[in-house]
């Protein structure tokens, strides 16, 4: 039985958040399942040492689970991302197989899996002594890079049983900001104790979707209960890695820090221009973050009045 392989759904030929961490998680070894699984394997040429790929059409992770169990079962360890379509499919695999799963794993190692667990407040570790399926939190862990070219992928044909129930599809939406899972969120504008009461959150969730954003905290913030445990940002919180990260009244403490990935761009609002946040900061903004914030929502306000007026704001 080999040791590791990750399975990782595609959809439209993009690849899922963590998809490329599985990868690197399993050796560079990787099965691609679903729909544009060629283009989607173009993204792990750096990644990837050998490629399964096997296209199969829209997300049917039951029928999936059960086309794909007699080609994995020889795989000791299946790690998937634990992005929605992962760990849909994961647990079903698991089923089909008859093997255990451990879900949200922060640490992957031959005998043992690290779990997070109670909103990402405790860390369990977990004895591994057969096989498993392992679902990875995207973002925890780096993507080591070779230069040995893009391996020839190898095509896979599997047949899906009909007869298995599927959920029907009436419609793909877009994610909806305020809601979306935070990990895989291209702008957050995030909140910390700078900002002077639970009402200015509101005004931050409001902001951000105005802006296409997603509303995050620090520790501070979802300690107090201002705004849940999903939203905070860091080491006991979640791992994000957005292109655009404004951070308001946020010190940049390094277990908020350590949870930011690498955005290509970091604004900072904030009164101490030392703070470590301010020094990370491509655009570092001096000034009261309760004031600035208020300022960019009366600016939003009166864009949105002026396109249902049908008039324009200069400026906005
Ligand atoms: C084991 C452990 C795990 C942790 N995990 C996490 C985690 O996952 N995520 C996390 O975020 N933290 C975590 N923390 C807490 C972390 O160490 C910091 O305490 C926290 O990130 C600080 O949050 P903050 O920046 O909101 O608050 P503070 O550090 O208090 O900073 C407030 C900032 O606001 C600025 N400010 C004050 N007034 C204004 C104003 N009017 N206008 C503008 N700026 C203003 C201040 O200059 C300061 O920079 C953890 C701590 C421990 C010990």
């Amino acid at each position: 039985m080999s040791s590791l392989l990750a399975v990782v759904p595609v959809r439209a030929g993009v690849l899922p958040a963590g998809g490329a961490e599985a990868t690197a998680e399993a050796g560079g070894r990787v099965l691609l399942v679903g729909d544009g699984t060629e283009v989607a394997a173009d993204a792990l040429d750096a990644v990837a040492t050998e490629v399964t790929l096997v296209e199969v059409g829209p997300f049917a992770p039951g029928r999936w689970a059960m086309a794909l169990a007699p080609h994995v079962a020889g795989e000791r360890l299946l790690v998937l991302p634990a992005s929605p379509d992962g760990r849909d499919l994961a647990p079903r695999l698991a089923a089909v197989l008859e093997r255990p799963l451990f879900a949200a794993a922060m640490e992957l190692h031959e005998d043992r899996v690290v779990t997070i667990r109670h909103g990402g407040r405790v860390l369990v570790e977990h004895q591994v002594g057969g096989a498993a399926v392992v679902t990875l939190q995207p973002n925890v862990r780096g993507v080591d890079l070779h230069s040995d070219g893009p391996p020839s992928p190898h095509h896979l044909d599997v047949e899906l049983d009909a007869a298995i129930a599927e959920a029907a599809l009436d419609e793909v939406l877009p994610p909806d900001v305020s809601t979306m899972d935070l990990s895989e969120a291209p702008r957050i504008l995030g909140g910390g104790a700078g900002l002077g009461s639970a009402e200015q959150f509101d005004r931050l969730a409001w902001v951000a979707g105005e802006l296409d954003a997603s509303m995050g905290a620090t520790r501070v913030i979802t300690d107090r209960g201002w705004v849940g445990h999903a939203r905070q940002i860091g080491t006991t919180g979640v791992v994000v890695d957005p292109d655009l990260y404004l951070a308001f009244g946020i010190s940049g403490a390094v277990q908020h820090t350590a949870g930011l990935g690498a955005p290509d761009h970091i604004v900072s609002v904030n009164t101490d221009p030392h703070c470590p946040m301010m020094e990370l900061a491509d655009l570092a903004v001096v000034a009261d973050a309760d004031a600035t914030l208020e300022a960019l929502a009366e600016l939003l306000g009166a864009r949105e009045q002026a396109r249902s007026d049908g008039t324009g704001v200069r400026g906005a």
